[in-house]
């Protein structure tokens, strides 16, 4: 995503930032300026973006923004954080609160459940899968009965 796509967009890029920008799996891109935070979500119009606070402009995105290629971040992201929570719910985390078990500070994780967004540059961790499992009695196997 290093090329910048510059204003005016056609339908498909406006679509395809707009949904990125709705996307609780995406960095935002939002309005800088320091007079009114939180930050304020740039809205996609053709000609460009606007910041609805303060009529601040944006002209470029990045290409794979524009594109929808993000989209596979996204999908990939979305299910690597729906398995790890699962793992977690199953007993994975080892004691582990499910912030820390993501990978996230309990202030980000509050976010996250507030407002859909993990933080800027947010990689899913990588937890490998446990060997000293829980395994219910039912499901041993018989032959470590003596
Ligand atoms: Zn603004």
């Amino acid at each position: 995503m290093t090329q910048r796509v510059l204003a005016p967009w056609t339908p498909e890029q406006v679509q395809s930032m707009r949904a990125y920008q709705a996307s609780q799996y995406t960095s935002t891109l939002c309005c800088l300026n320091v007079l009114h935070r939180p930050n304020v979500a740039f809205e996609v119009e053709p000609e460009g973006m606007v910041c609805p606070s303060c009529a601040a402009r944006r002209e470029w995105v990045h290409e794979g923004i524009a594109n929808g290629t993000w989209r596979v971040i996204e999908l990939e992201q979305a299910e690597q954080i729906d398995e790890l929570v699962t793992r977690w719910h199953d007993g994975e985390g080892g004691g582990a609160g499910l912030h820390e078990w993501l990978g996230l500070s309990e202030e980000e994780y509050g976010t996250w459940l507030e407002t859909s967004q993990l933080p800027v540059n947010y990689e899913v961790p990588r937890r490998p899968r446990s060997t000293s499992s829980f395994v219910p009695p039912t499901q041993r196997s018989p032959a470590s009965s003596s």
